[in-house]
């Protein structure tokens, strides 16, 4: 099976660029004989209501998105990110990190460091020096990642070549990262194209190493650009009427439709008027 898919996380209203992304991912999908999925990614437990989610996939369905198979959700599936992980430290791929944030952010303010990195501070602990840390504290466990970049293959931007560090896999705390997550949800469910927000484009290298790492097929990419505010700020609730609670379903084809450059009110009409793959690299700026 091959599929794309969207996969929304249930910690708030879907927005406009929020359902113009996940009409792009049904399009990419439909126009290339995929099947389409929607899996609610509730990992974050703090954020994530099942109110929001119901609400999600009610504004999924009033837009005419329809989808494949029941709506998995991440909640669930702890048992398999535990097995996925079991596999990479078995293969000697994981390692134990005890650093707090504040060190890692004290570490790589080292020359040349790239923001946001991991200065590789636990990588080579002894087994002594570890079991002295564990009674400290818990650790957070982290991938031995091969490869310091990995390159995506993106249907809008071509190759794209990106660093890649040691990605947390599991947190100190024991919830399964992300990333984890998203790459085994993805392998597991025959996801091979991801139609997403161009925020999510920084992320794709550790995730398709990830994946390549785990046995699984390396998926081709869509970052899709991100709805902005006429400020140029990320299109937020505040920004005005850009929910379906304040506007029609018809009005947000309309502002949709003409963002894409075209008159279809409806996915199957998308479906005969747009190839995605020529849409605009351009953010969005909608007027709320
Ligand atoms: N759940 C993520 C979000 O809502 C998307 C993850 C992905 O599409 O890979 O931003």
């Amino acid at each position: 099976m091959s599929a794309g898919r969207f996969a929304p996380s249930p910690s708030g209203d879907l927005h406009l660029g929020n359902l113009r992304t996940a009409i792009l991912a049904w399009l990419f999908a439909r126009a290339s004989g995929r099947d389409f999925l929607v899996r609610v990614e509730d990992l974050d437990r703090q954020r994530s209501r099942p109110r929001f989610e119901a609400q999600q996939l009610r504004d999924l369905a009033t837009m005419g998105l329809t989808w494949d198979g029941p709506v998995v959700r991440q909640s669930e599936r702890d048992h398999l990110y535990a097995a996925a992980l079991e596999r990479l430290t078995a293969a000697g791929r994981t390692f134990e990190c005890f650093c707090t944030r504040r060190e890692i952010a004290e570490a790589v303010r080292a020359p040349h460091a790239p923001p946001g990195s991991y200065p590789g501070t636990c990588r080579d602990l002894t087994e002594a020096e570890r079991a002295a840390r564990r009674t400290e504290r818990t650790p957070a466990i982290r991938l031995r990642a091969p490869a310091r970049e990995w390159t995506i293959r993106d249907l809008l931007r071509g190759e794209v070549t990106g660093p890649v560090d040691d990605v947390v896999l599991r947190r100190g705390d024991g919830a399964h990262a992300y990333h984890l997550a998203v790459v085994v949800d993805d392998g597991d469910q025959g996801v091979d194209q991801i139609v997403r927000g161009d925020d999510l484009l920084d992320s794709a290298p550790a995730q398709a190493q990830l994946a390549h790492l785990l046995g699984l097929p390396e998926p081709t990419y869509a970052h899709v650009p991100l709805a902005l505010s006429p400020e140029g700020r990320r299109l937020a609730k505040r920004d005005g009427a850009v929910t379906l609670r304040d506007l029609s379903p018809e009005r947000a084809w309309e502002l949709i439709g003409a963002s894409l450059g075209v008159r279809a009110r409806s996915p199957a009409a998308l479906l005969d008027e747009l190839d995605p793959t020529g849409i605009s690299l351009e953010p969005w700026v909608v007027h709320g």
